[in-house]
């Protein structure tokens, strides 16, 4: 048997892996904490969950349109008009079972060797992956602690070469909880026009997950890359839905069809009974929403005071997402060692930082997306098991 080479250089990403290892010792009566997984711990609100059981009752049990049902693109196109006040249409967007089918299609449609393509690191480690995995070469736009783990326009411009097909952006972001200011952005885009045949895919799955008072700057507020830009947002982490699997795209006219053909050959449609709950997500009331943001709010706050309080680690406050990113280097530990024993020996999962790329040495990756009573539970297993193996 001989598989195609591209499977070998495909990757992981060892948020799953850490999953399944924690299941594996909390079935063997181990106490664990899981602030490995990026997922929200609240249910997806009532009211979403009983719309899938009356979308099933009322017998949407077949195939839709490969591009979703039309009153849910429509719902997207109005949300993201009401929140940004932008003009998409509904033959733009594509429904997708979860936010990740974004980023496949759009690297395997720009991806191929002897390109390049731009993405964050440390980053979502699924944009290396499957870069990678197409035979282009990845080019990494370094996140710095110092930049506030915000990407730099000026960086980011000088990696362009005549190679590039695709930058690919992430903010608020995955996994160091940094939103990058409009400021940066506006020169970003700026600096783009010289390179009019480079898309832009700009991940924005954390668009609602910003604190003290931070305003999400989407990229389809810019008109002039509106022509090169696809969008990747979904429901899993807004609604807690990350089990539902269900996405939207935005996708250019000259790339739609393109993505749609793809979903025909690979899915041929999301889930009925999910697309009519993303519906009520979308159309039903928000106080979920907003009372989500304020828990992780409050669980931000704690931890990164939590985690200055540990010898050996600091901390910076992430401005989005749920995650903190706390520098760990002055513990002695190598930081996938310490997440491996951390979670071995203590019980608590966490993400070494080099499973999010080479930059992510030094760091670990706290989901804050737990309660409360666990999350200062695990601080402190991981404050005593530091200060009894100095690395
Ligand atoms: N993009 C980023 C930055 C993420 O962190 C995640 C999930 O962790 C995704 C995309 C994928 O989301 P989904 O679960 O909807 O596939």
């Amino acid at each position: 048997m001989k598989t195609v080479s591209n499977f070998d250089r495909i990757g992981e990403e060892n948020a799953f892996a850490v999953l399944g290892r924690a299941g594996v010792l909390a079935a063997g009566g181990m106490d664990v904490i899981n602030l490995g997984i990026g997922q929200p711990d609240f249910p997806t609100p009532e009211n979403i969950v009983e719309a899938a059981v009356k979308a099933l009752r009322d017998g949407h049990h077949g195939y839709t349109d490969a591009t979703g049902i039309l009153p849910l693109r429509e719902a997207v196109s109005a949300d993201l008009h009401r929140r940004y006040h932008t003009e998409v249409s509904p033959a733009n967007v594509l429904i997708v079972p979860g936010g990740k089918v974004t980023m496949f299609t759009a690297i395997l449609m720009f991806g191929e060797t002897g390109g390049e393509i731009l993405y964050p690191d440390p980053g979502f480690p699924i944009y290396r992956s499957m870069i990678e995995y197409t035979g282009a070469t990845p080019i990494a736009i370094p996140i710095r602690e110092e930049n506030g783990f915000a990407f730099s326009a000026e960086e980011t411009l000088k990696l362009i070469g005549p190679n590039t097909r695709l930058i690919i952006l992430n903010s608020p972001a995955n996994p160091c909880g940094g939103i990058t200011p409009k400021a940066e952005i506006d020169k970003l885009v700026a600096g783009l026009s010289d390179y009019p045949d480079v898309a832009i895919l700009s991940d924005e799955i954390y668009d609602q997950m910003l604190y003290d008072g931070e305003q999400h700057v989407s990229l389809l507020s810019y008109p002039e890359i509106r022509d090169r830009l696809i969008v990747l947002n979904g429901w899993s982490k807004t609604y807690a839905m990350t089990g539902w699997r269900l996405g939207y795209s935005i996708w250019p006219d000259r790339l739609y069809n393109m993505a749609r053909k793809l979903a025909v050959n690979a899915w041929s449609c999301v889930n009925a009974p999910a697309q009519y709950a993303a519906l009520e997500a979308l159309m039903g009331p928000q106080s979920a929403v907003g009372e989500m943001v304020a828990q992780f709010d409050a669980r931000r706050k704690m931890v990164v005071t939590q985690l200055n309080e540990i010898p050996g680690v600091s901390c910076i406050t992430p401005k989005g997402a749920f995650y903190a990113f706390p520098n760990v280097s002055q513990t002695g530990w190598k930081a996938k060692a310490l997440a491996s024993e951390l979670l071995e020996q203590t019980g608590v999962a966490t993400i070494g930082g080099p499973d999010f790329g080479t930059l992510g040495e030094g760091y670990i990756r706290i989901s804050y997306a737990n309660s409360q009573e666990n999350i200062s539970r695990a601080l402190k297993r991981m404050k005593d098991f530091l200060a009894q193996n100095p690395g």
